[in-house]
């Protein structure tokens, strides 16, 4: 049986699990190719014009898987205690159904909320679907959640998500890659880059100055991994500098800045987001903040101005590049110099003054 995975949304942070689960029960997992221009117009043409960008894209992956026996596409309703996701990711699948009506959708409820019993609960009632047993379930659950830990451990330890997901798409046993300690690496998988002092060196970084900014992107991991979408913006960034991004910050500090708030976000990637964003902006090492947003997201709305009004408190510099279908290149990369020629001349020769006098909005009752 060969099932297809969309390379989009939450391929970007639970593909692992799945990986492990279809491994073990003999189901070969396709994925999508990576977004292409075919995809992201198959994707606009169908989906509604309301939703958000990464629901589009996601839309175009769907149609892009062919060959396969039928497309998996769980319903992801919460990832751990006290949070959910959005409701556009908890509207799938039926939300996006009408663009596939030809292919057979297997679909599951992964609701972490309501504890790890009811989750395999609902994979034993998706097993009987596939024709597996309990205990090859129970099975096919325990290797899921290795090969998500073994993911985890690898991001903790500094590996890129491309070196990371290149072992989960083309090792045959990457559970295999806990014996690797991550000090060395498989054959088929790149090695970690060095970490020095808990950063992560790119040799590609050259700078005139001879100093490299270091920079943190927050924003969701599809958008952030997404370099169609984001037009290389990663890529970019690396050339120039140091860049750090949202899942390389642990589970503690984000829930430690969650404590500063009134109250909780309840939402996951707003949470994390957030969480990771203050941790950046509180950190004297890092010398700015881009927030990759997304033109129609709720939940942006509300993290990019708690973030923003937290960037000024700490005169940390801010940028926020929000991406659709509409975005220019252009207009992108010259933001993105814009910004980093800031920094360098902040860093340089202006401290927290502007070269017209005390920041106007210093005071201002926003912060
Ligand atoms: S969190 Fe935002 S970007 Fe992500 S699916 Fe929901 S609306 Fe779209």
């Amino acid at each position: 049986m060969r099932l297809g995975f969309p390379r989009a949304l939450m391929y970007y942070e639970y593909y692992p699990f799945w990986a492990g689960f279809f491994y073990k029960l003999g189901i070969e997992l396709v994925t999508s190719p990576a977004t292409n221009r075919e995809i992201m117009e198959m994707g606009l043409k169908k989906a509604t014009d309301e939703t958000c960008l990464p629901v589009k894209i996601l839309v175009g992956h769907l149609m892009a898987l062919r060959d396969v026996d039928g497309i998996f596409l769980p319903r992801l309703v919460s990832m751990e205690e006290n949070t959910y996701l959005c409701p556009k990711v908890l509207g799938l699948p039926e939300s996006v159904l009408y663009a596939i009506p030809e292919s057979e959708v297997y679909t599951v409820d992964i609701n972490w909320r309501e504890g790890k019993r009811k989750v395999l609960h609902s994979l034993l009632a998706f097993g009987s679907r596939i024709g597996r047993t309990k205990s090859q379930i129970r099975e096919g659950f325990a290797e899921a959640q290795r090969w998500q830990k073994a993911y985890q451990r690898m991001r903790n330890a500094g590996w890129s998500f491309e070196e990371s997901m290149v072992c989960f798409e083309t090792l045959a046993e990457p559970i295999k890659l806990k014996d690797l300690g991550f000090s060395r690496a498989s054959s088929e998988c790149r090695k970690p880059q060095k970490i020095e002092d808990g950063w992560l060196l790119d040799e590609g970084i050259h700078n005139d100055s001879g100093k490299v900014p270091r920079i943190a992107i927050v924003g969701h991991s599809y958008l952030t991994y997404e370099s169609y979408a984001n037009m290389n913006l990663l890529e970019r960034l690396r050339e120039k500098a140091q860049v750090m991004v949202v899942e390389n910050v642990d589970a503690n500090p984000i829930e430690e800045q969650q404590g500063h708030l009134h109250k909780k976000i309840f939402w996951s990637h707003a949470k994390k987001i957030y969480g990771a964003g203050s941790f950046y902006v509180e950190d004297p090492e890092i010398d700015g903040l881009i927030y990759l947003s997304c033109f129609g997201c709720g939940t942006d709305s509300m993290t990019n101005d708690l973030l923003a009004r937290k960037a000024r408190q700490n005169q940390k510099p801010y940028l926020v590049l929000t991406l659709d279908e509409h975005t220019g290149e252009a207009g992108l990369v010259t933001r993105i110099e814009a910004f980093l020629d800031m920094l360098e001349r902040w860093g340089d020769y202006e401290g927290n003054l502007s070269s017209y006098g005390e920041r106007l909005d210093y005071h201002s009752s926003l912060t």
